[in-house]
């Protein structure tokens, strides 16, 4: 472990409302925990409830007044400073989110790095909120179109990506003149603390981003409710999606939802097995397969079936499980006791339900693994599309091999889930991908790679996996303003 980070270790920290570091009103912490080291006590935060919420949402409030007034050129000029900072301090950021949500080094300094490029790119959006003009039934009227800031926006995120996905909500908000309550998943608050920190840093007013800690069912439950909050933008799971929703849509609140994922790779043809691989293993085990991108299927052409499995095995022999401090480890320890469990569970049932684990699914319990949730990633062949474990969002390292015949039976096989989020082709065969793409439901599609987005482009699903404007590109714009039609007579 780092120097600097052991100095941090063990802290309380506090809630951020209006430009303070304050207690919650409860006067209760929770603790969070090293998912390598499961006895280290990381740090204290605080337990809040609906008062904290009711005062941060004020506070974002009264801040909208200026906020929203301040020139977009103004506001991309603070949050590229902001990108500036989180560019200057990503070593320490990134020992933070390891240490918090498991994931190896390389992996945290990769998400840093990606939340400066779309910092960077929504600073640049700021400059171009742009309107329209219409011709006018009448020769005296002017008629304009413009987006004006929504207001307060709830902002609540899970802890796969604790870095990235806060930014991906707060910068774009700033950006178009929003204001923000932000609370993060129980299991990984304390890299917020240091957004926050760095956000003062660049020189965003108080109150403009406050942050509250707690749980989802009193915190994030009293922000999606409040009536002074007019969007939420949340990503987590389906279920706790949809009950946000319906309640937002009782209460006519905008809602933008980044939600779960059962991704597929097809496999048709290809000039290497062993590259197909690689893309299938990193876009599968990345985050020890807590991503809602991850590839947790491959469907095959039968006759290719064998070559793939084969080449998958070998890449899979390449991944070492270990902890963030362990610089060969590629893949890190799963983020508690409950996502270890539930991946376990599903690989009983897929072994249940006939299909063979010819690779890993084993507990690493001795040794340097015995203080972390590890596990190695396990491979399923012989699985059938209606089997649970092809069926339903695993979230963890288990990937499944389904043969088909054909590409009619691959893509059949590929929309066979309620989810819609990011699919791949590997083809040479331009037709045939383009008959994919077309084809597929799914809100990403990638062809003759992994399931891997870029940072200013649209993000997001359709189906079960997403609902209300993408995030991270142009579309933002679609969910953080509204809009307002001007006539002019003259
Ligand atoms: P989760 O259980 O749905 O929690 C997500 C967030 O919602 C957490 O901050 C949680 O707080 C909060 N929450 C829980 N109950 C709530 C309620 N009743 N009202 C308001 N907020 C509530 O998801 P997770 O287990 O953290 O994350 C895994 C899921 O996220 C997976 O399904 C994954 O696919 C999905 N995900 C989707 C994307 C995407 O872009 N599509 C990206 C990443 C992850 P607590 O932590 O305090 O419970």
């Amino acid at each position: 472990m780092n120097d600097w980070l052991k100095d941090e270790i063990g802290k309380t920290y506090n809630n951020y409302i209006n430009g303070e570091w304050i207690r919650s009103r409860t006067g209760e912490t929770f603790e969070i925990y090293n998912p390598a080291r499961k006895k280290q006590v990381l740090g204290l935060f605080q337990a809040s409830n609906e008062d904290d919420v009711h005062q941060a949402v004020e506070a974002a409030h009264e801040a909208f007044k200026e906020w929203s007034n301040v020139p977009g050129p103004d506001r991309g000029a603070i949050l590229t400073r902001f990108a500036d900072l989180l560019e200057k301090h990503s070593d320490e950021l990134a020992f933070i989110l390891s240490a918090e949500q498991g994931k190896v080094l390389a992996e945290s300094k990769g998400e840093v790095g990606r939340a400066v490029k779309e910092t960077r790119f929504v600073a640049g959006e700021a400059l171009r909120i742009e309107g329209s003009t219409l011709p006018s039934e009448k020769s005296n009227i002017a008629t304009s179109v413009l987006h004006k800031p929504l207001g307060v926006i709830a902002a609540i995120a899970p802890w796969n990506f604790p870095v990235v996905t806060p930014v991906r909500k707060i910068a774009p908000a700033l950006a178009y003149g929003c204001t923000v309550v932000y609370k993060p998943a129980s299991e990984t608050p304390w890299s917020s603390i240091r957004l926050m920190e760095l956000l003062e840093e660049a020189g965003v007013p108080k109150g403009v981003v406050n942050l509250v800690t707690g749980g989802g069912s009193k915190v994030g439950n009293a922000l999606i409710s409040h009536p002074l909050v007019k969007g939420i933008s949340f990503t987590g799971s389906t279920n706790i999606g949809v009950g946000i929703n319906e309640k937002a849509t009782k209460l006519l609140k905008k809602t933008q939802l980044e939600l779960g994922g059962k991704n597929p790779a097809v496999v048709v043809d290809y000039d290497e097995a062993a590259y197909v691989a690689q893309q299938i293993v990193s876009a599968a085990f990345a985050c020890s397969g807590q991503r809602c991108t991850s590839i947790s299927r491959v469907i095959v052409l039968k006759e290719k079936a064998g070559e793939i499995i084969q080449a998958i095995q070998a890449e899979l022999e390449q991944v070492k499980v270990g902890p963030a401090s362990n610089s060969s480890a590629t893949i890190g320890p799963l983020v508690n006791q409950d996502q270890l469990d539930t991946t376990l569970s599903y690989i009983e049932s897929g072994k249940e339900e006939g299909a063979q684990l010819v690779y890993g699914g084993n507990v690493l319990s001795e040794g340097e693994y015995s203080e972390g949730y590890y596990i190695v990633p396990g491979l399923f062949t012989g699985v059938q599309s209606e089997m649970k474990i092809a069926k339903e969002e695993i979230f963890g390292p288990v990937l499944s091999v389904i043969e088909v015949d054909n590409l009619e039976e691959a893509i059949q096989v590929a929309n066979d889930v309620k989810y819609g989020l990011a699919a791949s082709i590997f083809t040479k065969d331009l037709a045939l991908a383009y008959k994919f793409v077309n084809e597929v439901e799914s809100g990403m599609v990638h062809v003759n790679h992994g399931t891997a987005s870029q940072a200013h482009a649209p993000f997001g699903g359709v189906k079960e996996s997403g609902y209300g404007a993408f995030s991270i590109g142009k579309t933002n714009k679609d969910f953080f303003t509204e809009m307002k039609v001007a006539y002019f007579l003259y």
